[in-house]
């Protein structure tokens, strides 16, 4: 009979030293042991990609996309070389694949390349020899045979792919958190682990900034329905399970999206300015048209290449950070907490709502008190956990 197939992606801090990489590799042994087949996709051992970019960024602000895509592709060739090794000192054989080797196509846009088909013939070849398949995250190739990266945080996209292509029971995603949190635990000391998340509701707290998985990984499973789950690879309890189609709690979460900037603008520019925006392949976070200003939102990164394309400094900009709060009951919450943050001097410069939640934007530098703030009266709060209690029963 033919085993079972299992993707088990590795983020970069359990990949981050060559002792993290040993403990992997007993790791994928054990699931070998419990008759599996295995494919690894990793990431850079942690901080490489940073290194990497800062190096780019030494030569150039806004360096050659193309060749950005080489640089920063040599990360996680390392660390799928070091693992692979590490098995086969282990005595399991396994062997190492990077991008192209994967034959992992994506489209042209470098930087932030989509995956347009996977091959499955190279891994499943080297499965049939009994081997461990490695694969390196992040990178593709085009078709005319250029490197690409798909964006940061992108192995999670390039396991889940592979996962789907490959037929996969379950793709496992561990890292440096035990799960999905209601909010990052580093900001919110009170965030809590939810068992199991809908993807639409994930797909909404990874829109809006959630760095537990990468946007792409998250749609590509939803659509594919590719069972998805994220777990720690320090600490082995049951993690997240990403499966469903429907929210069925008040509030799941809140997301929170840093180093954002908003221009504003003449209203009748937009259209121009967006324009412009989708030739430099800038994307437009949101359109904000009050009745006395319009704005954009757009990353600060994407703001510096703005600034290049019209060779001026942009007046009228500032920088921002975004609050998402994903739930039933996030749209009703909008005026509230407006007034919770106000009560500690913390101005709402726009509410933005899409059905599923709503987007506050503010100062950069009150974002992680109001992350707390809002935490704490929409999910733990004791008042709140009632409102939750409430609607499961209500539910069940
Ligand atoms: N190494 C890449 C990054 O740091 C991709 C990833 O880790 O998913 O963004
Ligand atoms: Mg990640």
């Amino acid at each position: 009979m033919k085993k079972p197939l299992i993707v088990q992606k590795f983020g970069g801090t359990s990949v981050g030293s060559i002792e993290r990489i040993h403990a992997v590799a007993e790791h994928i042994i054990n699931s070998k042991k419990q008759g599996y087949q295995v494919v690894v996709v990793v990431s850079a051992m942690s901080g490489e990609t940073n290194r990497l970019m800062s190096l780019a960024k030494q030569v150039d602000v806004v360096p050659a996309a193309r060749e950005l895509d080489v640089l920063l592709a040599a990360g996680e060739q390392m660390s799928m070389a070091l693992l692979a090794m590490t098995l086969n000192k282990l005595g399991h054989a396994a062997a190492s694949l990077t991008g192209v080797q994967a034959k992992i196509t994506t489209d042209n846009r470098h930087n932030d390349a989509t995956i347009s088909h996977i091959d499955a013939g190279p891994i499943l070849e080297l499965l049939a020899q009994e081997q461990i398949v490695i694969v390196a995250g992040f990178q593709g190739v085009t078709k005319q045979g250029d490197i690409t990266t798909l964006g940061r945080g992108g192995s999670d996209t390039t396991a889940v792919t592979l996962a789907g292509a490959l037929n996969a029971q379950e793709c496992q995603i561990f890292t440096d958190v035990d799960g999905v949190y209601s909010c990052d635990p580093r900001v919110v000391p009170q965030a809590q682990r939810l068992p199991i998340i809908d993807f639409p509701s994930m797909e909404c707290m990874a829109r809006h900034g959630a760095k537990v998985l990468h946007l792409p990984s998250v749609q590509y499973a939803w659509q594919h329905q590719v069972p998805l789950r994220v777990l720690s690879s320090f600490d082995l309890n049951s993690g997240t399970l990403v499966k469903g189609e429907n929210c069925h709690r008040p509030m799941s979460g809140l997301a929170i999206l840093r180093d954002m900037c908003l221009i504003h603008i003449e209203s009748e520019r937009i259209l121009n300015v967006q324009k412009q925006c989708q030739l430099l392949g800038i994307t437009i976070g949101n359109v904000i048209e009050h009745p006395e200003w319009s704005a954009i939102v757009i990353k600060q990164d994407d703001y510096t290449k703005l600034e290049l394309a019209f060779q001026q400094k942009i007046s009228n900009s500032e920088p921002i950070g975004l609050l998402t709060m994903v739930g039933l009951q996030a749209e009703r919450s909008a005026e509230r907490s407006c007034q919770l943050l106000a009560a500690q001097s913390i101005k709402t410069i726009h509410v933005a709502s899409d059905g599923l939640s709503i987007t506050l934007a503010i100062s950069p530098e009150s974002i992680d008190k109001a992350a707390n703030i809002l935490h704490h009266a929409h999910i733990a709060s004791s008042e709140a956990l009632v409102c939750l209690q409430k609607h499961a029963s209500l539910n069940e």
